[in-house]
């Protein structure tokens, strides 16, 4: 790996105009993913740009009828967050299932959603609850976001700046844990609400993508067993050492049905 610089910009519009003139200029968030993965050798880059001090991308807040999240938020904000814990508790519990106590205090959603590792969970939660991804350029709906395996619909050099989740009804999370990485194997997000009902699933596919057969019968009939029979084909989903793909097929079922239970039962 070649030497890079290092910036520590302060403002939003200090960290764009760095990344538009520095060469091969990269963001810099939590560090978790980034940083061993430069380790690694299996990133390069020109320059760091760390986001680290732009207090503009921080903070959590509640306004109307929306939950607004500030990219540098740290997943233990998130899971600690007052606001986040009586607006969309399932978001909050998600938070704090990431990873370890360093991950979570270190890793952020704007790092978390702009990398789009196909087993995280913060992805389930965006295209679940159907938010916004704001950047410094534009509002990107979460259905648009998400374009493939470490692959998303930002540009070069722009920078995801805060997320806007809509509350809903009810909602909840389910994850069947990988044990060494705590990554999901498979996650699956339910929730409804007034724009009717989503399901997001991860970890089972190369990006996070919508069961839109499960959201179909549930809309019809918000229960378990509205979805008991309902598959996702096993040939669109990852088979790996960990899991084959009629595994992931069937876990989706088992924890579709019960995210559903758990949204219902308010936990
Ligand atoms: C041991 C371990 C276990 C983990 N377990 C889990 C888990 O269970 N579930 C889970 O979901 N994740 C897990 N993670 C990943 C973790 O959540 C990371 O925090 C996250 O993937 C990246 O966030 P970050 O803030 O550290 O971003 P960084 O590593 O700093 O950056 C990641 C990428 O996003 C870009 N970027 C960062 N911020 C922005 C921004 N605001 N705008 C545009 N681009 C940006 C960077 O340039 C880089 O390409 C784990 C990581 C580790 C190391």
């Amino acid at each position: 790996m070649r030497a890079f610089d290092y910036h520590r910009p302060t403002t939003l519009k200090e960290a764009v105009s760095l990344l538009r003139k520095v060469e091969k200029a990269k963001p810099l968030a939590g560090g978790q993913s980034l940083i061993p993965s430069l380790k690694l050798r299996l990133s390069d880059v020109g320059a760091l740009v760390d986001l680290g001090a732009i207090e503009e991308m921080r903070g959590i807040k509640l306004e109307g009828g929306t939950l607004i999240v500030g990219a540098l938020a740290r997943h233990s904000e998130v899971a600690g967050s007052k606001d986040a814990a009586v607006s969309i508790p399932t978001l909050a519990r998600l938070a704090d299932g990431i990873g370890d106590r360093q991950v979570r205090n270190l890793g952020t959603i704007g790092g978390a959603l702009a990398h789009n590792d196909p087993a995280a969970d913060y992805p389930a939660a965006v295209l679940g609850l159907g938010a916004t991804v704001n950047t410094n350029k534009r509002a990107i709906a979460a259905d648009k976001f998400f374009t493939g395996p470490f692959e998303t619909a930002l540009k070069p050099g722009e920078i995801v700046t805060s997320v806007s989740f809509p509350l809903p009804k009810r909602s909840a999370y389910v994850k069947f844990r990988q044990p060494a990485s705590r990554f999901a194997l498979v996650g699956v997000f339910v929730s409804e609400s007034m724009g009717g009902v989503r399901v997001a699933i991860t970890g089972a596919s190369n990006c996070v993508f919508r069961a839109k057969n499960m959201e179909k019968r549930l809309a019809e009939k918000f229960a378990p067993e509205a979805i008991a029979k309902v598959k996702i084909a096993p040939e669109d989903l990852n088979s790996d050492m960990h899991a084959s793909a009629e595994y992931r097929a069937h876990l989706i079922t088992v924890l579709a049905q019960r995210a559903v239970e758990a949204a219902i039962a308010g936990k």
